[in-house]
């Protein structure tokens, strides 16, 4: 059991391993790592720390569950709902349930956020190819996709 400070160094935090975001192949993204920094049998959330490499982005979808994020390094863009908003250092987003959502790393530039979810969540879905092209009628989210 790891004592109760854990030291941070080039955002990766002492005695907390370093993990693929998802399972390869179970849904689209690029060049991410994940970090499991708080879960607690006490605790009803947890926090993890995504980031997301030059050029890389996290996976389109939605899910009941929502998400408070926090961008502590780099900046991006986000996908929230058919907008596309840039994010940098000390941001806060708030996903809301139900509501698309995609970020992404700038070119040249690492993103790393963390995020709080509930422990118990619902398995997040991912877009058909009608409701993608839907979200893509707007160009700023057309450009977003790199399409
Ligand atoms: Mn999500």
């Amino acid at each position: 059991m790891a004592g109760p400070i854990r030291r941070f160094s080039e955002f990766h935090w002492e005695d907390t391993d370093l993990l693929a975001y998802k399972e390869e192949g179970s849904a689209p993204f690029k060049a991410i790592t994940r970090q499991v920094l708080f879960r607690h049998p006490a605790l009803k959330s947890e926090l993890r720390y995504f980031e997301i490499e030059a050029g890389g982005y996290s996976t389109l979808e939605r899910h009941q569950h929502v998400h408070a994020v926090l961008t502590l390094r780099g900046e991006g863009q986000c996908m929230i709902g058919g907008q596309v908003f840039g994010i940098g250092e000390n941001d806060l987003v708030t996903i809301e349930p139900m509501t698309w959502h995609q970020f992404r790393a700038n070119a040249g530039e690492a993103l790393g956020f963390l995020c709080m979810v509930n422990v118990d969540r619902d398995k997040p879905q991912l877009p058909t190819p009608d409701e993608r092209k839907a979200l893509a009628e707007n160009p700023a989210v057309k450009t977003f996709f790199g399409e």
